[in-house]
């Protein structure tokens, strides 16, 4: 095999597919990158097509009437594929066409199979996993119009157990599948698109990562290749120091370590998913995070860099539930006790995000899932009596001062509030306000 040329991957999310608009600046930049080498590109699903066949998925668990949101899901990709037409030369559109009634009606088959089982969530691994065959077919060809590119279809390479819908990746298996599968397709300047969030099991079924995965994606196949470089392209100008969504006055890092990326990531900084950053950290791969709408721009370098005192970062995690735990008969929260609290949260699947202990009552703050709740509450209720409020928000500064301390907590009632000697951490109620 000859000499590759060094090997970059790009990871488009949903805000940069998310209409014809969207996609023809996508081009821009992939044509951009031109002859520098190889180009592997991981995308997400479109827009915000997580989000409706997720609405999809729970109206056909609970059988009921879905054709609606689905035919517009439908109409949403085939509007967008027929304004970018006009651009295309002979044979594109109809390939498009073709992509699209064939996963459709693919679609539509496995929904016409789900139903209430015990297997919410591996069926829902076999229904969302279709945002990113569609957006990775179309994008594939879409390019291809252009310049030679190739689509790759991930789940039989990037292998993962069954844990549905937080698939945990079978490195060695990887790593060996990738390389063999992908390096052939990368010779001499080539593209290959691929579906971020993915995986597969041993026996062919489809997995998920975990909601906003696709940038762990990135992150897997950088690792397994040995890529130059990650591109994460978002909307925003790089890695921030709060979410410009909620916050105003936001900061750009020029240049982060990927040990303060890994615990922004891990308090919830939606910018990056928290996994992507170690497997780059191993193998010492950098991350850029930059704009798509302004590509020159220098946006942020992640990677092994030393540096001094950062701005304080804001990361807000909505969508929280404060669960409380008392023993029924006033006895101690025990090592006992919380060993089978933990054991049961591990089993619902609900992760503590904070956590504190008094003497007769143990508060977790989770993320809130009816569905995993109701679970947790049938198990534990005998013993324990379980309070809890839902439509809350965490809070943490990383690297607080008084200042930044004070611009977050002045007017919130606080529900529960933890410090170490950088991070603060407080749950509050849902307040609409801004800040
Ligand atoms: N499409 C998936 C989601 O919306 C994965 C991703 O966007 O990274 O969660
Ligand atoms: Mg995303």
């Amino acid at each position: 095999m000859q000499k590759q040329l060094p090997l970059h991957v790009y990871k488009f999310g949903g805000a940069s597919t998310k209409d014809a608009a969207a996609l023809r600046n996508l081009v821009q930049i992939v044509r951009q990158h031109g002859r520098k080498g190889p180009l592997l590109i991981v995308v997400s699903a479109m827009g915000k097509t997580t989000n409706a066949l997720e609405e999809i998925f729970q109206l056909a668990y609970t059988r009921q009437a879905y054709d609606s949101p689905l035919a517009s899901l439908e109409t949403f990709h085939r509007t967008v594929a027929q304004e970018l037409s006009s651009g295309f030369g002979l044979h594109t559109a109809a390939d498009i066409k073709q992509k699209f009634d064939e996963t459709f009606q693919e679609l539509g088959q496995y929904l016409a199979a789900v139903g209430p089982s015990q297997e919410y969530d591996k069926q829902y691994d076999q229904i969302v996993s279709f945002g990113e065959l569609l957006s990775s077919l179309f994008i594939s060809l879409v390019l291809n119009d252009t310049q030679p590119t190739q689509w790759l279809d991930c789940r039989p390479l990037l292998r993962t157990d069954d844990c549905w819908r937080e698939g945990r990746i079978d490195w060695a298996l990887t790593e060996s599948s990738l390389r063999a599968a992908v390096l052939p397709m990368l010779q001499g300047t080539s593209v290959v698109v691929t579906q971020g969030f993915l995986g597969g099991t041993a026996n062919g079924q489809t997995t998920t990562l975990g909601r906003e995965g696709s940038d762990y994606t990135a992150a897997i196949f950088a690792y397994c290749l040995r890529a130059e470089a990650v591109t994460i392209w978002k909307d925003v100008a790089g890695l921030l120091n709060a979410d410009p969504k909620f916050f105003a006055d936001t900061v750009r890092y020029p240049e982060i370590s990927y040990q303060e990326t890994i615990e922004m990531a891990y308090y919830g900084a939606s910018v990056i998913h928290p996994k992507t950053i170690k497997p780059l950290a191993v193998r010492r791969i950098p991350l850029f995070v930059k704009s798509f709408l302004d590509p020159a721009a220098e946006g942020t370098r992640i990677g092994d860099c030393q540096h001094g005192l950062l701005a304080p970062a804001f990361i807000r995690k909505d969508g929280q539930c404060l669960i409380s735990f008392e023993s029924k008969d006033l006895t101690f929260i025990s090592e006992e006790n919380l060993e089978v609290i933990f054991g049961v949260l591990a089993q619902v699947r609900l992760k503590i995000n904070m956590m504190q202990n008094s003497a007769i009552s143990f508060s977790v703050c989770t993320d809130f899932s009816p569905y995993r709740l109701d679970r947790l509450l049938e198990q534990l209720r005998d013993q324990f009596t379980i309070r809890y409020n839902s439509n809350l928000e965490l809070y943490t500064i990383k690297n607080y001062d008084h200042a930044s301390i004070r611009r977050l907590t002045e007017g919130r009632e606080l529900l529960l509030e933890q410090r170490t000697r950088q991070t603060l951490q407080f749950v509050c109620r849902n307040m609409e306000t801004g800040q």
